[in-house]
């Protein structure tokens, strides 16, 4: 009969947010078990997964903090934001008026945050990591948490948090229910070279029928994110290199020059989640299982960040792991940080992927009070920093 396995706080999910979460525990004295489904390689070296993701200032500091700095390293400065709607002359412009390192944020490969955050938790030794080990079954009782590993092993736990992803089986399985939201779209994610410079700005266009940005990575290289109904994106994802480059720099009108694809395209679909609750009976939900962001205003990362950082003080502060108010706080802190954004990213989502007549009215006044409202514009700019 194989051993039980004993932890004070068993993690399901080693994705960026539960490795960071390993390490925002750092140090506590905690027995902390790490349970991934997929094989040590993928994790310890994972692929390009064409995702660049913008890390806010506090962002940064946590990364450091975690021992992953030198993710940051690979990262390429945001200076400014522009977005543009279809034809119109008014372009919203965000900028670091204040900082100074005059960057709005910093553009990370998310392999190498997922790298240097494997790396750090392995230099630490701040958990047990298990990897080729799925969890299949879990439950909590007022004593202890329970789970079950694919190879029949068991595992107990005082804490159970589940970071598995925004359609989250362990969610579910403790009977907590999410609202999804569905765009019907995908985002397809692609490097390309291109001939003129983009000067460090990203530029975010919603034309007409399709959404647009350009991330600025290092040299004459931007990260092509393209938003269109599913079977579109199946259709760009099979053309050939040369036709796919052909199709960017036709849908970008040739703002910056002819486009060469110079790494492989990914594509994910566009599927929001919140949890209607964030904790339950010894259990706690992190990352995208909480809060599954729509990708647009590039935060739920971010927000699993600060996810972890909020639940790992609220521990560190209670006399219990699974103690039921510090676990409140945390769920109670975690919902002020992240439902306004995620409700205002979705009206966003809808609003500028919406071509019927009286979205282009809303789209085109928004836009106009924007350019000549300095305050909504810094208000933006400072939710994009995360100044603290
Ligand atoms: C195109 C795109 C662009 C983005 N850009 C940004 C950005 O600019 N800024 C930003 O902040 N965020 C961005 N994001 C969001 C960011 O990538 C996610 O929020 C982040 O990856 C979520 O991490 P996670 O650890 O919660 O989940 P995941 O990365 O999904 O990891 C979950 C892990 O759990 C494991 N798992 C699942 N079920 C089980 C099980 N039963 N047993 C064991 N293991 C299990 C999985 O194998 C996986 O390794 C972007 C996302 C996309 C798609």
């Amino acid at each position: 009969m194989q051993a039980m396995l004993e932890y004070d706080i068993a993690v399901i999910g080693a994705g960026p947010v539960g490795l960071a979460f390993a390490q925002a525990l750092r140090g506590s004295g905690l027995h902390v078990g790490l349970f991934e489904r997929a094989p040590e390689a993928a994790i310890a070296n994972p692929a390009f997964d064409g995702r660049e993701i913008a890390l806010t200032h506090h962002s940064q500091k946590l990364m450091r903090d975690y021992g992953a700095g030198a993710a940051l390293e690979d990262g390429a400065p945001l200076r400014e934001a522009r977005v543009l709607d279809g034809g119109s002359p008014f372009a919203l412009r965000f900028n670091a008026e204040g900082d100074k390192a005059g960057a709005l944020g910093l553009l990370v490969p998310n392999h190498r945050i997922r790298q240097e955050l494997f790396n750090a938790v392995r230099a630490d030794a701040s958990a047990e990591l298990h990897t080729g080990a799925e969890v299949t079954a879990l439950s909590t009782d007022p004593r202890e948490g329970r789970m079950t590993l694919a190879d029949g092993r068991e595992v107990r736990a005082r804490l159970i948090v589940a970071a598995d992803t925004r359609f989250s089986e362990n969610r579910r399985r403790m009977g907590i229910g999410a609202r999804m939201l569905d765009f019907g779209s995908s985002m397809m994610v692609a490097r390309v070279a291109h001939e003129k410079p983009h000067q460090a700005i990203a530029t975010e266009w919603f034309g007409h029928g399709q959404t647009v940005a350009m991330l600025p990575l290092a040299g004459d290289v931007s990260s092509f994110v393209l938003t269109l109904p599913t079977p579109r994106i199946t259709q760009l994802m099979e053309a050939t290199p040369e036709e796919f480059a052909a199709d960017a720099t036709r849908r970008t009108q040739s703002r910056w020059g002819a486009m060469e694809l110079v790494a492989t395209r990914h594509a994910y679909p566009l599927v929001a989640a919140y949890a209607h609750r964030f904790v339950g009976r010894r259990f706690a939900l992190l990352g995208d299982a909480a809060v599954g962001m729509h990708p647009v205003t590039a935060h739920g990362f971010n927000f699993g960040l600060a996810g972890a950082e909020r639940l790992a003080s609220e521990i560190r502060a209670a006399r219990d792991v699974a103690d039921t108010a510090a676990l409140l706080r945390f769920e109670s802190r975690h919902r002020r940080g992240t439902f306004p954004l995620f409700t205002a990213t979705n009206t966003i989502a809808k609003l500028y992927t919406d071509d019927r007549a009286p979205a282009r009215l809303l789209r085109g006044a928004a836009m106009r009070l924007g350019a000549v409202l300095k305050p909504v514009r810094q208000a933006v700019a400072a939710q994009l920093m995360d100044v603290r």
